[in-house]
């Protein structure tokens, strides 16, 4: 037997929390509780089904079963250009500007590759969806946390980094709406995050991963949209969370040409594209006519409703969210977050996520997902009620 070490890259990263929460989790189920998950970030609701068809149809055709395009097939990344015309009316050449993913996790666990060097120091939110510090680790950089915080409208405030360490910095995550805060941005936090990119040659990286997630009517903007984003960025999309497409595995990057090109790069030498018969029912998804997206949204905007005013009733403290699908609650006093999720998961067999998962900011918090019928988002109501 040979000696089998990981690499420091691995060994160095955060221990999972998310695992001993499936721990716990597995021996609620094992014990035969009645669980309530509200821990997933992942849509319970199918596909809309001429997705599914255009899948069906797209796979037995012959030319989509050899190797695709690393940049992905031109008339996908014309629907997404058109796409992006009609929801956002920003122009983006789909030749060079627009690039397809095996999921936007994909390319964000991929950038810092194409353009950070060891000691390189990157911009990532705290608390943050993992893969931003994590895929900056990989690539040997080093994280620098932005705390958001209720104070500062979950925004991360940057005249609190200093200037010897804004020299440093290479790249920086956004995300909003965000996860797992639920806040979204307005168009002069975007100004700030041009302004500060253009003094210090930032690279921006905006995850949007939650543009049609969105309630009341109010349409998140695209990082894209304001004036000189394209100097300095990029933006991630999804079709996980808009289309209830998780499993697929498409999403997209579009934005600056040069760093969209370093990103396929490093996307040529990795992996080989994504499925064509899966473009081809993304084609179908962007092309989707807004009635099923208005569904989808009234869906998560009932759970909403109803989670918040049940946690506000029962005296929790909350934000109200416009936008994703995840509430942002604060723990009573004399729990922790985990401590929190705990108590959850024994005395009333809900779960939830601790905010400590998402970085040391999050510490404080608990995420509810919407990930779950208004029926038992009543029935967890009712059953953390009991117990606080
Ligand atoms: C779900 C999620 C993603 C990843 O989505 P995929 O396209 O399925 O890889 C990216 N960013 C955030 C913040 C997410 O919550």
């Amino acid at each position: 037997m040979i000696k089998i070490q990981l690499a420091d890259r691995v060994k160095n990263l955060p221990p999972y929390l998310f695992a001993a929460i499936d721990k716990m989790k597995q021996e609620a189920i094992a014990k035969g509780i009645d669980l309530i998950d509200l821990s997933i970030g992942d849509p319970d609701i199918p596909t809309p089904l001429h997705i599914v068809k255009a899948m069906q149809e797209a796979v037995s055709k012959p030319e989509h079963h050899r190797y695709p395009s690393y940049e992905g097939m031109l008339s996908f990344r014309e629907a997404v250009s058109s796409w992006y015309k009609r929801r956002f009316d920003v122009d983006l050449d789909p030749k060079t500007e627009v690039l397809s993913l095996i999921g936007s996790k994909e390319g964000i666990g991929h950038i810092p590759l194409a353009f950070i060097n060891p000691g390189d120091v990157v911009l990532v939110p705290s608390p943050g969806y993992p893969v931003y510090s994590n895929a900056t680790l990989f690539a040997g950089g080093q994280s620098y946390s932005m705390p958001l915080t209720e104070e500062n409208s979950f925004l991360p405030d940057f005249s609190k980094i200093s200037d010897k360490i804004l020299k440093e910095v290479k790249l920086m995550f956004i995300n909003y709406p965000n996860n797992p805060t639920s806040a979204t941005a307005d168009e002069d936090f975007y100004k700030r995050v041009i302004e500060l990119a253009l003094s210090y040659n930032i690279i921006v990286c905006h995850d949007a991963a939650y543009s049609e997630i969105y309630f009341d009517n109010e349409r998140p903007l695209s990082f894209l949209q304001i004036n000189g984003s394209k100097e300095v960025g990029i933006e991630f999309h999804s079709l996980s969370k808009t289309y209830n497409m998780t499993g697929w595995r498409i999403g997209f990057a579009v934005g600056n040409r040069d760093i969209i090109g370093g990103l396929g790069k490093i996307k040529t030498n990795i992996d080989s594209g994504v499925f064509q018969a899966i473009q081809e029912a993304a084609i179908v998804a962007l092309n989707t006519d807004d009635s099923i997206l208005l569904d989808i949204r009234n869906t998560y905007q009932k759970r909403r409703d109803t989670l918040y005013e049940g946690l506000k009733k029962i005296g929790l403290s909350l934000n109200k969210p416009k936008a994703s699908f995840y509430l942002w609650v604060k723990v009573p006093e004399n729990f922790n977050s985990l401590g929190f999720v705990s108590y959850l998961l024994e005395k009333a067999g809900v779960l939830t996520t601790p905010g400590v998962g998402f970085g040391q900011a999050g510490e404080g918090y608990i995420r509810f997902a919407l990930t779950q019928s208004v029926d038992r988002i009543d029935e967890a109501v009712y059953r953390i009620s009991k117990i606080l």
